[in-house]
């Protein structure tokens, strides 16, 4: 379903992704581990075409959607990205949050975007809070109406980066819960987290990246449980 060969992307002098292949078949739960600044979020924005790579290739659905003949906004809508923070409008309700983007951006008719918000809303357990304000919902809450906006659209491909950081650890596991339901629905999803757990459960594969490369990858167990790495095993024993 996504292809990245040989992806290399640089701020100014400083590269951040070099060399970088990763191949996520669909229905793959692929996760992305490794210390700060190794470029987890950099390459998920690349995916989703926020970022202008230098060079390489990303292949959705067997496109190259890095040549700049493509429509942005029509990649887009094929991949949901969710973020640390929720981004949600505070002066929007939660309905009209999700409808947004549809409306302004992909033109679908008021009535409709609605009937299909509030389908994704009773999939992720909010239809009850359509008409609430982002501040009246708690974190978990509200890191769930964002997956939705996400979702609404019908992505083949989600993206999300450390979905659970900015959380209270006992709003932790009903976002988890949401990742794991969507993974039972078939979903492919490319996940970076520092919740080891959660991978080890729940990831197909496991990539641990290093220098903007992936240094290693594998089934979690093997990742996780048996790196073959020093840098790996370094990385787990700080964060474990
Ligand atoms: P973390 O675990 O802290 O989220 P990360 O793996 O997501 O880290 P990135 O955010 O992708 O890491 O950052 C990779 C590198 O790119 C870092 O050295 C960072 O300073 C640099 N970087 C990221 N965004 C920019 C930017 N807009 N301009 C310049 N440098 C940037
Ligand atoms: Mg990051």
């Amino acid at each position: 379903l996504l292809g990245i060969e040989n992806l290399r992307k640089s701020y100014g002098r400083s590269v951040v992704l070099r060399d970088f292949s990763l191949d996520v078949d669909e229905h793959d739960v692929v996760v992305l581990i490794g210390a700060s600044g190794s470029g987890k979020s950099t390459l998920l924005r690349c995916i989703d075409l926020l970022e202008t790579v230098d060079d390489g290739v990303i292949e959705l659905q067997g496109r190259d959607i890095t040549d700049p003949r493509v429509n942005a906004d029509e990649v887009r809508s094929r991949i949901g990205i969710v973020f640390q923070s929720f981004n949600l409008f505070p002066h929007l309700t939660v309905l009209d949050n999700i409808t947004l983007a549809p409306r302004k951006v992909h033109g679908v008719p008021a009535e409709l975007a609605r009937e299909r918000a509030l389908v994704t809303l009773e999939r992720v357990g909010l239809k009850d809070r359509a008409d609430a304000y982002p501040d009246h919902l708690s974190g978990g809450q509200q890191q769930r109406v964002a997956i939705a906006r996400s979702l609404v659209n019908d992505p083949v491909l989600m993206l999300f980066d450390e979905v659970t950081s900015a959380l209270d650890p006992e709003l932790v596991g009903e976002v988890l819960a949401m990742l794991r339901d969507l993974k039972s629905e078939g979903m492919t999803m490319l996940v970076a987290t520092h919740e080891m757990g959660f991978a080890r459960q729940v990831a197909d594969h496991v990539c641990f990246l290093d220098g903007g490369r992936v240094l290693e990858r594998g089934a979690p167990e093997q990742v996780l449980g048996e790196p073959t790495q020093d840098r790996t095993r370094q990385f787990l024993r700080r964060i474990i």
